[in-house]
């Protein structure tokens, strides 16, 4: 297919877009219509000049905002409709092509993602509503990660639990996982075995092995794992029972507690933006320097362990918005970890950052490699999605 791909990543008030080409050197148009459905709609995008605009769309919900994505493309026509699909159980280990029964199995797993899956689906109803002759295909943030074995997917836990309402470990941020593991081995030469250590707004870690995931941060829900901007990660998991019991909270309470009011901006109490935080600790803050010392620390630990599922590290990659720009918190994750016999080298991390994809450290025989490898999870879709199109079309 030579026809750009349109990526969709579809939220209940907001959908999210890129029009992927199918040549890596021609430009993608790329933007964001939000504040679907409040009277106050707004389309923002790049144009192939690589300039910004603005477009009211005043009282526009999910079909009006993807036809004014459409009459922005410039002409262009996309050839296929990729969807990001957060949640997709046990049932999708790789991208499906979008039918009725597809759409029923993705509302089948919205228990388990009720505040993306249903929005998801909203972006598919809307694009299948307006583009019926495109075919529309669903890539999950899930589905890398269904190659754990059983040690790694399974919580201790009664057995019927998981047999019954399916209460694993899923992992998200797959598509990124993918990406930037395989990028790695295509950068390395070799099927290596990475540590990926995507952190962003949300956060999380996996090992990857001749690229297959082996294990990950992320569990039954995004919350698991790393210390993320708002997103608690880990607590111990009596916390609920102890702040109901003690503080008499309900579970809504606890749930947006440890979701929106946790993390970086609970531990500093002053922010979840990265940027701010590394000033605000330079600057003496006492609370900013603490949240970044707790989430690298927790990077940290979260490595070493991840590290049980590879026969052989090759190598850590960094990404998402704070692994790309960030030198202070990989020297300070690769400060964490001594006994993994790593050689930062000072001056590639100060300058490998804004979009920049490259070695962080001096390589030498038999060491683990640094790496800097900046995300594309668009691009990842929409290259899954030309290859299942490839498949069906044989
Ligand atoms: P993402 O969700 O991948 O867009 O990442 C958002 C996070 O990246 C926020 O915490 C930002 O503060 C952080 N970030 C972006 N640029 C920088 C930078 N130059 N230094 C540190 N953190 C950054």
């Amino acid at each position: 297919m030579n026809e750009p791909v349109l990526v969709i990543n579809c939220g209940s008030s907001s959908i999210k877009y890129a029009l992927v080409p199918a040549a890596a050197d021609q430009p993608r148009l790329t933007g964001l219509a939000e504040r679907l459905g409040s009277g106050d709609a707004r389309l923002k995008g790049v144009d192939s000049r690589g300039e910004a605009f603005t477009r009211d769309l005043g009282d526009a919900g999910h079909v009006e905002a993807l036809a004014a994505i459409l009459e922005g493309l410039e002409g262009r026509r996309p050839g296929a409709v990729g969807h990001r699909i957060v949640h997709g159980g046990e049932q999708f280990t790789r991208a499906a092509l979008i039918d009725d029964e597809v759409v029923a199995a993705i509302e089948a797993t919205s228990a388990l993602a009720p505040l993306h899956n249903p929005a998801n689906l909203q972006g598919v109803a809307a694009t299948r509503a307006l583009f019926a002759e495109l075919p529309q295909v669903a890539v999950f943030d899930t589905a890398f990660h269904q190659s754990l074995p059983p040690r790694a997917y399974r919580y201790a836990l009664p057995e019927a639990l998981y047999r019954e309402h399916g209460i694993r470990r899923y992992g998200f941020h797959g598509t990124s996982h993918a990406y930037v593991s395989a990028r790695a081995d295509a950068l390395a030469g070799i099927e290596g075995g990475w540590l990926t250590a995507h952190l962003g707004n949300g956060c999380s870690t996996a090992a990857v092995w001749q690229g297959q995931s082996l294990d990950t941060s992320m569990g039954l829900t995004p919350l698991e794992g790393l210390v993320m901007g708002t997103r608690s990660g880990d607590v111990d998991p009596g916390l609920h029972a102890h702040l109901a019991r003690e503080l008499g909270w309900s579970l809504e309470r606890i749930n947006d507690v440890l979701n929106r009011g946790s993390g970086l901006l609970g531990l500093s109490g002053l922010s979840n933006d990265m940027r701010e935080l590394e000033a605000a600790a330079e600057a003496g803050h006492a609370g900013a320097a603490l949240a970044v010392e707790v989430f690298c620390s927790r990077i940290a630990k979260s490595l070493a362990a991840l590290s049980c599922a590879l026969p052989r590290l090759d190598g850590i990659v960094f990404t998402g918005g704070i692994g790309e720009n960030s030198p202070r918190v990989r020297e300070q994750v690769v400060a964490l970890l001594p006994h993994f016999g790593l050689a930062l080298d000072p001056e590639a991390n100060r300058e490998t950052i804004r979009g920049h994809e490259g070695r962080i450290d001096a390589p030498a025989p038999n060491r683990p490699a640094l790496w800097v490898i900046p995300t594309d999870e668009e691009g990842r879709i929409a290259d899954e999605t030309r290859q299942l199109l490839g498949e069906t079309a044989r």
